[in-house]
């Protein structure tokens, strides 16, 4: 029998993500606005921010997307966005405006709680996760 106490953690096996006091607000991208420069990823402390396909040409021209479960709420993306296109939005009013087509072109997070809402037109918008699932 292994000595566990020696083993190294395996953070594969863990989950990282922080317990979660409700953030007053969240971040919420205006993905008509987003260039996909990726200069907000760099500045997520939480690692919530990830590229995926965008509409016109999938793999060339990408967007990202908030996860909104992890976000806390810190503003920094929305500060040092080049292009101003992530709004902070109250908590309770986030998941509703991060659904609105006005704000999302596509989403990955079909299994989150907040998608479950969307209207049924938006399903056809989303594809596939170039991400491994989490
Ligand atoms: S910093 Fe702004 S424009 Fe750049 S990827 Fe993030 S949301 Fe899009
Ligand atoms: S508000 Fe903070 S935690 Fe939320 S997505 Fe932006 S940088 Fe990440």
């Amino acid at each position: 029998m292994s000595d566990q106490s020696t083993m190294p953690l395996d953070h594969e096996s863990v989950d990282l993500r922080p317990m979660k006091k409700k953030p007053r607000e969240l971040a919420v991208i205006n993905q008509y606005g987003c260039t996909g420069c990726e200069v907000c990823i760099e500045f997520c402390p939480v690692d919530c921010i990830y590229i995926v396909p965008g509409p016109e040409e999938p793999q060339r021209k990408k967007l990202v997307e908030i996860d909104l479960d992890i976000c806390i709420g810190c503003k920094l993306c929305s500060k040092y966005c080049p292009w101003e296109t992530i709004d902070m939005i109250k908590y309770d009013e986030a998941y509703k405006k991060a659904a609105d087509p006005d704000y999302t072109i596509r989403t990955v997070f079909d299994e989150k709680i907040w998608m479950k809402d969307a209207p049924a037109e938006r399903v056809d918008w989303r594809i596939e996760p170039e991400y491994p699932a989490r």
